[in-house]
């Protein structure tokens, strides 16, 4: 029988109450398929930082590196702003994804039907989306050096460098072709090419690639126009490449097409080693500890480890099912209830999740 190293890092803020519902399916579908699974808890975060001084301790690292694949909730809280930027709960994520080297990060856009009246945008807009971001993680502005805070003629002056190199577009580029043929061949490479060299090497690059492969229409789009875009008409979108600010944004953004940013789960991989499976929202230090959050996004990004990590394409589908089916009989949590909705608790949700399993 396989054995799964999972570790599970539940972080901050709501991650606790959604972590445990994860924690529920992933040992309902190791009894109920030929896997075991072995889940090690690890502290990241603030948690981490409030524990060991500091937000991405080595041994949660090492965990993580062992590991098949890393399941993590959310990290963050406004109380941590004050600190010391590498003390941030926030640094360890990027220090996570650059040990790891996860430099793709794969955001699923889907609107359930069940749901379609729970999205801000009319019906008509949101009803066919089916959209992927493939937006690059480790490279851009959130890593470029130089980077800081220097004192000039008595002013403070802050800077970032946003820096590319074709050989990390590439790669990315690679991931978003993967995908793309498995779905309608279609790309759409979002840049600010017209303002910044760094797009416009992005741009380059990725018509370079793209020229030779007859498959894959590929399109151009200026990052505020597909911001745009996203709003006005988003059923024309299938694979959006990105770069990790850009990709940032415009995933958020994409999240509330769905209705809830509680909705969106996300994978980081490689080419190698384990990836990270998490939800695209963050810690909600607002209704943490209220037993309120959606577990949904968590429990779909569980879904995606069992289909990316561990090519266990059953059991990511029955997670997506007994999802589909709690939705259809009109539970929800508060954040996507609407006039009809029977409103449970995230612990309630997670309890139906795991019935339907
Ligand atoms: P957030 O995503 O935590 O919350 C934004 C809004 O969405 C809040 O109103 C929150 O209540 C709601 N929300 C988020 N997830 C929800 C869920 N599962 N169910 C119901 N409602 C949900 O973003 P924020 O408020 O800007 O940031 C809070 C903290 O999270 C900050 O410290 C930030 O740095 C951190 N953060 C972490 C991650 C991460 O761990 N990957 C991502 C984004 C933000």
């Amino acid at each position: 029988m396989k054995n799964y190293k999972i570790v599970l890092l539940s972080g901050d803020g709501i991650g606790p109450e959604i972590s445990e519902v994860s924690k529920k399916i992933l040992l309902k579908l190791s009894e109920k398929l030929d896997f075991n699974i072995e889940i090690k808890e690890e502290l990241f975060g603030g948690i981490a930082y409030e524990r060991y001084g500091e937000p991405a301790p080595q041994k949660t690292l090492d965990s993580c590196k062992s590991s098949d694949a890393i399941l993590l909730a959310c990290v963050g809280d406004f109380k941590y702003d004050s600190l010391p930027r590498e003390m941030r709960p926030e640094t360890g994520l990027l220090k996570l994804r650059s040990e790891l080297e996860l430099f793709a990060n794969i955001r699923p856009v889907k609107i359930r039907k069940s749901l379609i009246n729970s999205s801000t945008l009319k019906k008509e807009v949101i009803k066919n989306v089916d959209l992927i971001v493939v937006r690059e993680l480790t490279g851009g502005i959130y890593f470029g050096e130089p980077r800081g805070v220097i004192n000039i003629e008595n002013e403070k002056r802050s800077f970032n460098t946003m820096t590319y190199g074709t050989s990390e577009i590439k790669r990315i580029t690679d991931v978003a072709i993967k995908i793309a043929k498995k779905r309608r061949n279609v790309i759409c490479s979002v840049d600010k090419a017209n303002v910044l060299e760094v797009s416009q090497l992005w741009r380059d690059t990725v018509s370079e690639i793209l020229e030779k492969d007859s498959e894959i229409t590929l399109n151009h789009m200026y990052v505020d126009n597909a911001a745009m875009q996203l709003i006005k008409n988003p059923s024309q979108f299938d694979v959006i490449l990105t770069s990790n600010l850009f990709g940032d944004i415009l995933s958020d953004l994409s999240a509330m097409l769905s209705g809830s940013i509680g909705m969106l789960p996300s994978a980081s991989i490689n080419n190698k080693g384990p990836g990270v499976y998490e939800p695209v929202h963050g810690s909600a230090p607002d209704i943490a500890g209220q037993d309120l959050a959606n577990p949904i996004a968590m429990a779909l990004s569980t879904a995606m480890l069992f289909k990316i990590g561990l090519n266990e394409i059953r059991a990511s589908e029955i997670i997506e099912n007994a999802i589909d089916k709690v939705l259809l009989k009109g539970y929800r949590t508060s954040d996507l209830a609407g006039s009809t909705s029977k409103i449970i608790s995230c612990s309630e949700m997670g309890e139906k999740i795991i019935n339907e399993i």
